[in-house]
């Protein structure tokens, strides 16, 4: 074998692409390698995100990740010391109508059946926990104490830290350019040099379209951005609450580390493009919305300054694609749209079981297969933040 030899090429060093590479170390892969067109790995997607960790997704496959994951992120926090900055302060999903708590009930029925200790909160419990929520009309809300949050950088130092101690190569400022089939496997061409791989994997995130048509292939990832606002609020408590979305609206309200709020909300109506400036959009949006149900949070200002926006490389059913496909050895691990973070290590680990071993054991991948948009055959998400 030369140097220029692999068994794995990455194509993508967010999240997920090291995620990937740490799984396939782990499972002994020998020559892995992470192409990263950036001077740095993680700073596209991955330094924009909020970093919520939740089971609280409303499809089997969502919640399956989120449970191995959240398990993951646990002992890497007790391994790792403060890096991860794991708060398992819980998420808090809270309604007011009647067709919001049918739906939250749906949702955690299933949760329950496939081992989520989510539970069922009345207002009086839901106000326990976090005094924000305005309690007029409040029907209740489903709570589920390992969710959470953590530093997404964190997630990404620790995925770099490991995925390196095991052996695989980081290759930076490595832009791949093309993508072509040999009898053995594939050429990798980059914008300096080219590698020859067994397997390649498209980590891309937003860019996943762009390599899937290097081999002809359509994996229909759409970026569309997602905005972050940052409200200081010296005279509020700063002691840490749940991560409270309300359901209605679709507004989600966390208090940071040190005081004051991080407010987020997507706008379903969004359209899909690259821009990554704050959308003015969206400071509309949240004032339009918070006063339902965070009133106190509502009279906080917004400094502009403290807004970002990044992109969800979104797919159509908000789930990810992960598996192979037409192209033998050409294995997808993208579209994980704004719960990339939180299902980095089940993403890694199914990807890794794929290459190593030759099929996952640990997850039923049908529902993210990349065929399911050919075949019409979707299943919604609709658990959306
Ligand atoms: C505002 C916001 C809030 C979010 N909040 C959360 C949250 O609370 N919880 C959560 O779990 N997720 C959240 N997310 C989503 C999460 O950030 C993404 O799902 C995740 O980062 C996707 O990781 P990735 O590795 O697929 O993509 P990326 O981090 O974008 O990595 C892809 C990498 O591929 C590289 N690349 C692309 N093309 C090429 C090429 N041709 N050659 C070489 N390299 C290439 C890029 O440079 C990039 O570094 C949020 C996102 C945003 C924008």
């Amino acid at each position: 074998m030369s140097e220029s030899d692999y068994d794995v090429v990455i194509v993508g060093g967010g999240v997920i692409g090291l995620s990937v590479a740490r799984e396939l170390k782990r499972d002994g892969v020998e020559r892995v390698v992470v192409l990263e067109r950036e001077g740095a790995v993680g700073q596209r997607s991955s330094s924009r995100a909020n970093g919520g960790v939740r089971a609280q997704f409303s499809t089997s496959i969502n919640i399956a990740f989120s449970l191995y994951s959240i398990e993951e992120f646990e002992r890497l926090a007790s391994a790792q010391g403060d890096i991860l900055q794991f708060h398992q302060t819980g998420y808090l999903f809270v309604t007011g109508s009647e067709r919001g708590e049918a739906l939250l009930r749906g949702s955690l029925e299933l949760q329950r059946s496939v081992g989520c200790d989510a539970e069922w909160l009345t207002p009086p419990q839901v106000l326990e926990r976090a005094p924000i929520v305005r309690p007029a009309g409040l029907r209740g809300g489903t709570w589920h104490a390992r969710d959470g949050f953590l530093d997404p950088h964190g997630v990404v130092e620790v995925m770099k830290r490991e995925a390196r101690n095991l052996g695989a190569e980081l290759r930076l400022n490595s832009e791949v350019r093309a993508l072509d089939r040999t009898p053995g496997g594939f050429v990798v061409t980059t914008d300096r040099y080219d590698l020859r791989a067994r397997f390649v994997v498209n980590a891309a995130g937003a860019d996943a379209r762009h390599i899937g048509g290097m081999l002809d292939v359509d994996v229909p990832v759409r970026p569309i951005r997602r905005n972050l606002a940052f409200a200081r609020a010296p005279d509020h408590p700063a002691e840490l609450i749940p991560m409270c979305v309300d359901f209605d609206t679709g507004v989600l309200v966390r208090r940071e580390v040190g005081g004051g709020y991080l407010i987020a909300y997507s706008n379903p109506a969004d359209e899909p493009g690259w821009e990554t400036t704050v959308d003015p959009r969206f400071l509309d949006d949240v004032a339009e919305r918070i006063g339902n149900r965070f009133p106190l949070v509502s009279e906080v200002p917004i400094d502009p300054r403290h807004c970002w926006a990044g992109l969800y490389p979104e797919t159509e059913d908000h789930h990810a694609i992960v598996g192979g496909g037409k192209v033998d050895g050409f294995v997808q691990c993208v579209g994980f749209g704004g719960h990339g973070i939180m299902h980095s290590p089940a993403a890694g680990r199914a990807v890794a079981e794929l290459i190593a071993r030759g099929e996952c054991r640990s997850f039923d991948l049908h529902p993210l297969r990349l065929e399911r948009f050919a075949q019409g055959d979707l299943t919604v998400e609709s658990a959306v933040l």
